[in-house]
């Protein structure tokens, strides 16, 4: 394939990456944008591989089939509520390659044709592989934690200790000197040392984040993903994957900002970390008894009611009740309630999780309404049916010095009655107790989110 040939070909894939990304600002639109990305990764990866430059395909198949198998085995096996450790842990892979691919072409600059006429590494190279390493470094370790946080392996509560800013701004400081001295004497000592005091950041700057800031940094490594994969398209002079990276990192800083906003933070905050520590070692649940309904009331109070907001959380994801709770909605509708859906921007455990799953289930889009642009008819409302929610409907928010301070929440206690399905009294991902429990207005449904909803579903 000549090199003229070549450059259409990546264009074409990034402009398909664009439509991809396009497609995927809007569930209506996201089936066609995920098929734009599918096209334009199969032209990348077949552009690449029958480039003449190719030195062993033996290689590259061994690797496919295991990686290919690899990941068709985690695909079928991965629930949803696992998907966004899932996507951690991929952000890590990214930040390891990166990693990998600079030293690769660190130790044999000819090979990936980005040596001198001495053989010595270029002046620009060594600048770009400097910063993709370090990034790639950061993204791997940090995706680890962030891993183990969702996965449960590690503590979801801030890992905080005395100096620890100090600290992160001193390795800070020796990675930019590190940098600065490898593009000056590409010596190996610098580039592994630049590289492991990387490594050291990523999982300094991950430890102290909160279970209510995770939905940001999931964001933040993924942009921090795709600037490493820029880094290697850099190193390997590979148009397309610089274009795929920067679209990925931009898009990913995009979401973060997006993130932030809808949790009232400030970016620099949450990457200071520290939120969510003692506040919610130290959260006491409240002595107040609790009002416990059945299905049948349930189903009473809503059939009764002249409209029902549905407000979805972490919990309808992990019982995959959204099919039967399509089911109450309309079985509500015949009954001539008016039905809407409400969703916060972090409910579940990924950005759109609420979404995806309401779309899976054939909910009408223009029943699904964002915190903005719902929250202010709670006041007007008869039932708020709050399933496997919890985080995102805490009055907390409003109290300073809470972990989740600050953050904007649905309000559901402005409606005449809440319903709470959930099968405890447990607190959500931030580790907080939620006062909405014990509420005049409250009835608690304690069940299986799919169950409980099933039983109404008969009821009515
Ligand atoms: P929460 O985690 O606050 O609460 C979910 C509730 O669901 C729990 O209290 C649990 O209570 C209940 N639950 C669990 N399983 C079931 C079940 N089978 N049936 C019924 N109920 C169940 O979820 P929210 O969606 O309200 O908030 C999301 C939280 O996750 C926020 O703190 C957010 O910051 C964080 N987060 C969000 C991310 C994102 O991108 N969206 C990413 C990472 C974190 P019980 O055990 O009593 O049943």
């Amino acid at each position: 394939m000549s090199a003229n040939l070549t450059a259409l070909a990546y264009l074409v894939a990034s402009v398909l990456f664009i439509m991809a990304l396009r497609g995927l600002s809007s569930p209506e639109t996201a089936r066609g944008g995920n098929v734009y990305g599918m096209i334009g990764m199969a032209i990348a990866v077949v552009t690449t591989v029958i480039n003449p430059e190719v030195v062993s395909y033996g290689w590259i198949l061994t690797a496919l089939v295991i990686g290919g198998a690899i990941g068709a085995f985690i695909a079928r096996r991965i629930t949803m509520t696992d998907m966004p450790q899932l996507v951690a842990a991929f952000h890590s892979l990214v930040g390891l390659a990166a990693v990998l691919v600079a030293a690769g072409a660190y130790y044999n600059p000819t090979a990936y044709g980005i040596a001198d006429a001495g053989g010595a590494l270029k002046l620009a190279s060594r600048i770009e592989m400097g910063i993709g390493v370090v990034i790639g470094a950061i993204t791997f370790s940090g995706s680890i934690i962030a891993f183990g946080k969702l996965q449960g392996i590690v503590t979801g509560n801030p890992i905080t200790f005395a100096g620890q800013h100090a600290l992160n701004a001193l390795f800070g400081a020796a990675i930019v000197v590190l940098v600065v001295l490898f593009t000056i004497q590409p010596d190996p000592q610098w580039f592994w040392a630049m590289t492991a005091l990387a490594f050291v950041l990523g999982f300094l700057l991950i430890i102290p984040i909160g279970g209510a800031d995770m939905p940001v940094i999931v964001s933040m490594l993924n942009s921090y993903s795709g600037w490493a994969a820029a880094g290697i398209g850099f190193t390997l002079e590979n148009t397309a994957l610089i274009i795929t990276g920067a679209l990925v990192g931009s898009s990913g800083a995009i979401l973060s900002y997006i993130m932030c906003k809808a949790m009232n933070r400030s970016f620099i905050s949450v990457l200071l970390g520290g939120f969510g520590g003692d506040a919610a070692a130290s959260a006491t649940r409240s002595d107040k008894p609790v009002k416990a309904g059945s299905a049948d009331d349930a189903a009473f109070i809503m059939k009764n009611a002249s409209s029902v907001i549905i407000v979805p959380g972490y919990g309808m994801a992990v019982a995959q009740a959204q099919h039967a709770v399509r089911e109450m909605g309309d079985k509500l509708k015949k009954h001539g309630v008016k039905v809407t859906y409400a969703i916060h921007p972090v409910a579940g455990r990924m950005p759109g999780h609420m979404n995806v799953l309401l779309a899976e289930a054939n909910v009408s889009y223009d029943e699904v309404f964002e915190l903005e642009e719902i929250n202010s008819n709670f006041a007007n409302t008869d039932v708020a049916f709050v399933i496997g929610a919890n985080d995102v409907t805490n009055p907390a928010a409003h109290e300073p010095g809470s972990p989740i301070a600050g953050m904007p929440i649905l309000d559901v206690d402005r409606a005449r009655t809440c319903l709470f399905v959930k099968r405890s009294l447990s607190p959500g991902y931030a580790g907080i107790d939620n006062a909405l429990f014990y509420a005049d207005n409250t009835m608690m449904l304690f069940a299986d989110a799919k169950k409980m909803v099933e039983d109404i579903v008969k009821a009515l």
